[in-house]
């Protein structure tokens, strides 16, 4: 079979078992119409399977950081897994995915891994790893609109992030959007994005949980499409991580992934992915997973030490990763089905604790946002604790780019985060303009010894 002449269709399926009802996926609709669920792609995997996997890896690895639209994308150089029957003149993407696999081999010798990688999702157009679900979404859009569907705009409720993400696709397609936001909830350089790119943006007195609500009220008029993960088209991007990971390892699998988690789309995104490379018989096994929330807004945390028995939402009290400030997570279904077929583990990070291990990161040559900070502070627990085995390969998500929370840096190292660590703050050194001063200082705090 040959890519050109195969014709993989994809559509809207029910995530409850037993139910199966599909949908077509230009039809404006985010839960089934018969139980409420949530929906998922429904990829054809038959057809899909015509194409050998040591095929489908030369083809992947063929476009991997090409030149060729659309499939210079890391995104759409998968696209016959992600959303396989768009017009490629409907595509809008900013060069999302394909990010740097960061081999942090210093720290994990140790830390006594085998090997420790941090996946750079951040490093992308608007700085998080929601640009890979977003040009997905807002591509379909462009295509349901160009097929005469009445959409007039797009909206979403945000922490930060899927905002700018989602205004930024917008003014490239030529869609209006509007978003809502928890008044003084988000940092400046997340507020100024969708601001930047004309998007109509809302300022809410409540918290995330509360302008989601609101945003699904105002998406019930089938003229403005809801761009939440809560639609599952928002997340079959967010799949194409796991793919790059595994490429970029050689295609072979890690022992762990991490990954961090708020509304909980982006953890079945991943698991989604490698349970459609295992059944194509690209891998032969399943990572395990490992789901790191805040401590101040956990509920999946409590429920994993239920044995997922029960789920009862929180409120959500601060924390720096403002990303993942969330109480009641709209997709906590779905990852829970995905954490029981990968073995997963829930581990929390205080503020202290996600402060400090940003930091320590850092210190290998990272630069952290407070969210990869939960992450990682959870990874060092789950080593502590012996969940995460010395020896295992490991790696980490990080899911939005550090210079977006400049603000957290700052404090950090000004002393002014509670409670952290002092040996990972370092200062600026003032010092005179003048060689022997700045010998003096060097010696007393370097290391010139004499
Ligand atoms: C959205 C987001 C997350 C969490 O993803 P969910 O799907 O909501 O769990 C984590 N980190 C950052 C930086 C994000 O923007």
């Amino acid at each position: 079979m040959s890519l050109t002449k195969m014709k993989p269709h994809a559509q809207f399926r029910c995530t409850k078992e037993g139910c199966g009802k599909t949908y077509p996926l230009h039809q404006v609709i985010y839960s089934c119409e018969a139980d409420g669920e949530l929906l998922t792609v429904d990829h054809d995997l038959a057809t899909l399977s015509q194409i050998s996997p040591e095929e489908w890896k030369n083809i992947f690895d063929s476009r991997y950081r090409g030149r060729d639209f659309p499939f210079s994308s890391g995104v759409w150089g998968k696209k016959e897994w992600v959303l396989p029957e768009i017009q490629n003149e409907n595509i809008i993407t900013s060069g999302e995915g394909s990010t740097h696999l960061y081999d942090a081999k210093r720290w994990a010798t140790d830390l006594g891994l085998g090997g420790l990688w941090i996946k750079q999702c951040g490093v992308s157009h608007t700085g998080s790893f929601k640009d890979l679900g977003m040009t997905v979404l807002v591509s379909q859009v462009k295509q349901m609109i160009a097929d005469g569907v009445p959409i007039q705009a797009v909206a979403c409720a945000s922490t930060g992030d899927t905002s700018a993400a989602l205004a930024s696709y917008a003014a490239k397609a030529g869609i209006p959007s509007i978003i809502f936001l928890p008044a003084n909830k988000v940092s400046t350089a997340q507020l100024i994005q969708p601001v930047s790119n004309g998007a109509k943006v809302l300022a809410l007195d409540t918290d995330f949980d509360g302008c989601m609500n609101l945003v699904k009220q105002l998406t019930q008029e089938k003229s403005i499409y809801l761009a939440n993960s809560m639609n599952s088209l928002r997340i079959e991007g967010q799949k194409t991580i796991s793919i790059e990971i595994v490429q970029q390892l050689g295609w072979s699998v890690p022992d762990w992934i991490v990954i961090p988690g708020g509304n909980l789309g982006n953890v079945s995104a991943l698991g989604m992915g490698f349970q459609m490379m295992k059944t194509l018989g690209l891998i032969d096994k399943l990572p395990r997973i490992a789901l790191a929330q805040a401590k101040n807004a956990s509920p999946l945390y409590d429920s994993f030490l239920n044995g997922f028995e029960h789920f009862q939402p929180v409120q959500a009290k601060k924390t720096l990763a403002t990303a993942i400030q969330i109480g009641d997570p709209v997709s906590v279904k779905k990852a829970i089905r995905i954490l029981k077929d990968f073995s997963g583990v829930v581990e929390v990070a205080t503020e202290e604790e996600l402060a400090d291990a940003a930091a320590e990161g850092d210190l290998y040559g990272l630069y952290n946002d407070p969210h990869t900070g939960v992450a990682l502070g959870a990874l060092k627990k789950l080593l502590k604790n012996r969940i995460i085995l010395k020896g295992e390969n490991v790696v980490v998500v990080s899911t939005a780019n550090g210079l977006k929370f400049t603000e957290f840096k700052v404090k950090f190292h000004q002393n002014e985060i509670q409670a952290t660590n002092p040996k990972f703050i370092n200062r600026v050194m003032d010092c005179k303009a003048d060689f022997n001063s700045i010998m003096d200082t060097l010696q007393k705090h370097v290391f010139l010894h004499k």
